[in-house]
């Protein structure tokens, strides 16, 4: 078992971010998510997309077809949190897959391409989601290619989403000059290191200070539209604090009512490290969302994020690894352990509990528990379909994740 993922037991439920990510087939999905997984040490190796050696492209139908099939979950530590990458099918003809793991998320990141902005995919994935109630960050990607134009991206999510832009960064250097951004709630400059993957954190470059002011001014005055703190602060001090900012932001960002965005170069390594500590300062945890709505017998129930409840969760996805038949389980309440015995409600059958993996992509290590709120996969369960309830014989149950047409709502 590898040290780091044993210290996840440490991780309490408030540091869990479910995570998924979002995009038009190119946007760069994929290698977003490979530099995920390279900086938070869940491989030490780059993958690269167009060699097919991606981490989570690992089935070889999605290595042949460049695009991401099936869903891959993915569990990786980021500044004591834990982080749960539920890969989405980006191609528009594995929508059922895409709803189903949006079932599961907490909370996404939407990745656009900083040349085409929003994309007519990316919008439907983006309907999806706001169905699901998912809360959403913006990756802008691409910022190194010829043509990329942040502010232009950040229309067409203002126009083609409906949704208020959040802009928190600054761009520095244009195309292949891109080389950092200035971040507008601490007013920093982070700058990459083309040659050593390092960011050096320095103060705002005089030439951009101007620019930088006036969008961090800009920010201030849209959080002030949208939420009351924010307002106060802003009619009571010159500017408001980088405390009271993030906390509105988040706010904004669980109700769905805006959308923070950031920027970036996954393919250059650049734009990274802030993306993940904008998931785990905007994205919700597990205890978040609304108690899951369950049903059993035409009498509804709910179930908190507890693990002290009865066993609950949903299987989102059932895969053929090579080690053997995986059930990947998002778990609603409760805690199982191996050797328990569970009802797959729907079925009507019980199945036993093997042995519980935290996925790394194609690698598993084994945990001996699972709790509420958190994404295991299972073996030795034999029969049970993605989108079956498995839960504790004692207490049956059927999850209906709630899909409504309202902006946020449940996820689970
Ligand atoms: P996905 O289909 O959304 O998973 O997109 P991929 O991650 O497979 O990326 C699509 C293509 O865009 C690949 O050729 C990547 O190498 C390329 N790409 C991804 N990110 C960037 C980036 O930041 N800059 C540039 N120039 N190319 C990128």
């Amino acid at each position: 078992m590898r040290a780091d993922l044993n210290r996840d037991h440490l991780v309490p439920l408030t540091g869990i971010r479910n995570l998924g990510i979002l995009a038009h087939v190119d946007a760069g999905k994929t290698t977003v998510t490979e530099r995920i997984l390279y900086l938070t040490g869940a491989v030490h190796r780059r993958g690269e997309v167009h060699e097919g050696t991606t981490v989570t492209d690992f089935d070889p139908l999605e290595r042949d077809r460049g695009i991401t099939i099936f869903a891959a979950a993915v569990s990786c530590l980021w500044d004591g949190h834990r982080i749960n990458l539920i890969d989405t099918p980006g191609h528009v003809d594995f929508s059922d897959e895409v709803e189903r793991s949006l079932r599961v998320l907490d909370g996404a990141v939407a990745v656009f391409d900083a040349v085409a902005g929003v994309e007519p995919q990316s919008e439907s994935v983006w309907r999806q989601a706001d169905r699901y109630g998912v809360p959403r960050i913006a990756f802008v990607n691409k910022m190194d290619r010829a043509g990329a134009d942040l502010d232009a991206a950040v229309e067409s999510i203002r126009e083609r989403l409906r949704v208020t832009p959040l802009v928190v960064q600054l761009p520095i250097g244009r195309e292949d000059g891109f080389t950092g951004v200035v971040d507008l709630l601490r007013m920093r400059s982070l700058v990459w290191d083309a040659g050593r993957d390092t960011v050096m954190e320095g103060p705002v470059p005089e030439a951009l200070a101007d620019e930088a002011r006036r969008r961090r001014r800009l920010l201030e005055e849209t959080a002030a539209e949208l939420h009351p703190a924010a307002l106060e602060e802003f009619c009571a001090r010159p500017e408001i604090s980088a405390p009271t900012l993030t906390a509105a932001l988040r706010d904004l960002t669980l109700r769905g009512e805006a959308v923070v965005v950031l920027c970036g170069s996954a393919y250059r390594n650049r734009g990274v490290e802030p993306l993940l500590d904008a998931v785990v300062a905007y994205l919700p945890a597990p205890p978040d969302v609304p108690p899951v709505r369950a049903e059993w017998e035409g009498a509804g129930q709910e179930r908190p994020a507890d693990p002290a409840a009865p066993f609950a969760a949903l299987v989102f996805k059932v895969h053929a690894a090579p080690t053997g038949r995986l059930t990947y389980l998002r778990v609603y309440s409760g805690t199982i352990r191996r050797g328990d015995v569970v009802l797959d409600a729907g079925a009507r059958r019980t199945e036993r509990i093997g042995r519980i993996l935290r996925v790394q992509a194609d690698r598993h290590t084994e945990t001996d528990r699972a709790t509420a709120g958190d994404i295991v996969a299972v073996a030795g369960v034999k029969a049970v379909r993605a989108g079956a309830t498995l839960c504790a014989p004692g207490a049956p149950l059927v999850l209906e994740p709630p899909v409504t047409a309202s902006p946020v709502v449940s996820v689970a």
